[in-house]
């Protein structure tokens, strides 16, 4: 029965998207750009127990950077640094990635390296004004192995 299951999921990645799978806007735990990494937002940052964290500037949908957990590993929470000087020291890419490409594909784009962790967005071209990059979600590598293997996979 778990075989069958298994080898559905992975047919399954061929027809399935990354909008079917992602963690959409609204349950993403993100941060501020211009937050002060200070005692609590540090304390709220390990509590959620998300290793990569995305950072929007303005509005929720305008993602500009990518906070991986062990980057506060030798921030002093005394010192108030701002966010901003941590996310250019490091620099890790956004890596952006179509609501409509499929799981097999996905799949391949994150076996090629860089992050595990794609954000997911769409061209908006409902409504008068031009059409624009409208964000819709997180997706990781674990969601595509969940889909494979058809069950959750429960972190430690
Ligand atoms: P982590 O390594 O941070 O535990 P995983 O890659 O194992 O993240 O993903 C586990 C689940 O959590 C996936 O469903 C993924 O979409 C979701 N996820 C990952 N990062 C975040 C985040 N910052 N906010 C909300 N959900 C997230």
């Amino acid at each position: 029965k778990e075989e069958m299951n298994m080898i559905q999921g992975a047919l399954e990645l061929r027809s399935k998207t990354v909008e079917d799978i992602m963690t959409p806007l609204e349950d993403c735990f993100m941060i501020r750009s211009d937050a002060v990494l200070d005692f609590n937002t540090m304390s709220e940052i390990i509590e959620s127990g998300y290793t990569r964290i995305p950072v929007y500037e303005g509005e929720q949908s305008n993602i500009v950077d990518i906070l991986l957990v062990q980057d506060l590993a030798f921030v002093d929470p005394d010192d108030c640094t701002t966010l901003k000087t941590i996310t250019r020291f490091y620099k890790h890419p956004v890596h952006f990635v179509f609501h409509d490409i499929k799981l097999d594909s996905m799949l391949e784009e994150f076996k090629k390296g860089k992050s595990h962790l794609a954000i997911v967005q769409k061209v908006n071209s409902d409504g008068e004004g031009d059409p624009f990059y409208e964000v819709l979600g997180l997706v990781t590598l674990e969601d595509v192995f969940e889909e494979i293997i058809k069950s959750e996979i429960l972190d430690e």
